[in-house]
């Protein structure tokens, strides 16, 4: 069968269906193409049913913060009453003691045994004297050089190798400049020491959250596009392109083919770029997710607890009823383990059985014995959780954008299109750029959908809730 639009989308997360929603709403005939049997991507809501009892679990759990009016007001049209408002919780567990995050020296001074405190002293003073400067060679540095050795070998160096697999010094500085949403040390010594309120940058702690999940709103999305008279092919994996030296002619599927004047893509870029002829050397992380529903009433009073040990088996513990009261039954609470692995690799593969004896061996070590409260387990993956920002994939990334930017009916949008660890709210952002820029928006060039909110500041700080 042959199918012909104006625009032709890739990928039905919440930046293809953004892009989507904005064309048909210009007169654009689009068809949208979803390689699962459901829209959503990351962004997708998952179901744990037992019996009567439904325990929902995000792809890592979510939360909605930004600083784009306009943005908050689609979102908020969306979801309509079912966006509610939450407060996030967070703690840090580190060998058997409880961190606040943010980590803030009062908190230390409380919890961390002696020597961690001394060392962490010493640090401070050499950053305040200015013998420590910052120092952007890569992660490691960026994180000894403004939170000194000691936080970085007890908690960031540990946690941050479990999370990627690979040594922090072969990691990017970029990475933490954008997400580390911690007070430096400096700030912390000068807001303690001066009572000054302005010293240290705050974060943001509330949030939106769809009542059901996060999957709520690709869906609602998803049927406003097609309300608009936009297409969706589900269970449409594109497969090979047909193209010349700069141009794209057709996008196959297993059973279709479609030819469009202009194309959008939010797949991979590193899979993008393969099919039209450049390998990119570009790699993901991914995230094995393990459920589990529990007849208890809370687990904890946290939304995310960090797990830093590098010897435990996930970097996040979350309790999604902690988000939205709806996610699990009345009376019961859940647990969602994040456990970074590659694809492929022994715990992609491993026997659920086999995960969850493991788990729980780690759960009793951070002192939470719940094998008695088991409802139920399931667990899922996602191959492209993360863009491996190794020390090289500036470069790697570059090179495939300007490959890529070479055909003049391809614009790339959203996480795994630009290649970016970005948020949703930025996702769906790049999304919209994407299409304005093919309703002829002239200042909207690829190059600035791939930069897009690339400022090297924590976007979390500046929410407009
Ligand atoms: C663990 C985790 C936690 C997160 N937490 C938050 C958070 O708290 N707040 C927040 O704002 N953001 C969070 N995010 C990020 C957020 O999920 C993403 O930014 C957003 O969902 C990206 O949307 P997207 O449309 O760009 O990509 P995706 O959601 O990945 O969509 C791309 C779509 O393309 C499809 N596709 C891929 N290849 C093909 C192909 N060949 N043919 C057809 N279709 C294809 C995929 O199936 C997918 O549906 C988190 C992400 C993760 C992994």
């Amino acid at each position: 069968m042959q199918n012909s639009s104006d625009v032709l989308i890739i990928g039905g997360g919440v930046a293809g269906l953004m892009a989507g929603i904005e064309l048909v709403k210009n007169g654009k005939s689009v068809i949208l193409l979803e390689k699962e049997s459901v829209v959503g991507g990351q962004c997708k809501t998952e179901v744990l049913s037992n019996g009567d009892d439904e325990f929902r679990f995000d792809y890592g759990g979510h939360r909605f913060i930004t600083n784009n009016e306009e943005l908050l007001e689609f979102v908020e049209k969306m979801l309509a009453q079912d966006l509610i408002v939450s407060q996030r919780s967070s703690v840090i567990l580190h060998q058997n003691k409880v961190y606040e995050y943010p980590l803030n020296l009062k908190n230390l001074l409380k919890v961390a045994p002696k020597k961690l405190l001394i060392g962490a002293t010493f640090d401070t003073l050499k950053i305040i004297l200015k013998l420590t400067r910052p120092d952007n060679s890569n992660f490691k540095t960026w994180i000894s050089s403004r939170f000194g050795r000691t936080l970085y070998n007890n908690f960031f160096g540990p946690y941050t190798h479990k999370l990627w697999g690979i040594k922090p010094d072969k990691l990017s500085a970029d990475w933490a400049g954008q997400r580390i949403s911690l007070l430096d040390l400096k700030d912390v010594a000068k807001k303690l020491l001066f009572k000054s309120s302005k010293t240290a940058r705050t974060y943001a702690k509330s949030y939106r959250y769809p009542k059901y999940g996060f999957g709520q709103l690709p869906l609602n999305m998803a049927k406003e596009f097609e309300r608009l008279g936009g297409k969706i092919f589900t269970n449409s994996e594109v497969t090979d392109l047909t193209y010349t030296y700069n141009n794209i002619q057709s996008v196959h599927s297993d059973d279709n083919t479609f030819e469009a004047k202009e194309i959008i893509s939010t797949m991979p870029l590193n899979e993008m770029s393969a099919k039209l002829g450049f390998e990119s050397g570009l790699k993901f992380r991914s995230l094995r997710f393990l459920c589990i529903g529990l007849d208890i009433e809370d687990f904890s009073s946290h939304t995310w607890q960090y797990v830093s040990d590098f010897d435990l088996l996930p970097t996040r513990i979350q309790e999604p009823k902690r988000r939205s009261s709806f996610m699990s039954p009345k009376g019961k609470s859940s647990i969602m383990l994040e456990i970074p692995c590659n694809k492929d690799d022994h715990i992609w593969h491993m026997d659920e059985r086999v995960l969850l004896e493991k788990a729980l061996v780690d759960l009793k070590k951070l002192n939470f014995d719940i094998k008695e409260n088991i409802i139920d387990v399931m667990s899922f993956t996602t191959e492209h959780a993360y863009t491996l920002m190794d020390v090289e994939y500036n470069d790697k990334r570059d090179a495939t954008i300007e490959h890529l930017n070479s055909f003049e009916n391809l614009s790339m949008a959203g996480r795994q299109g630009t290649y970016r660890y970005i948020f949703l709210d930025t996702a769906m952002e790049t999304g919209l750029m994407a299409a304005k820029k093919l309703l002829g928006e002239k200042d909207i060039t690829k190059s600035n959908i791939f930069n897009h909110r690339n400022e090297k500041t924590v976007i979390e700080t500046k929410s407009v809730i």
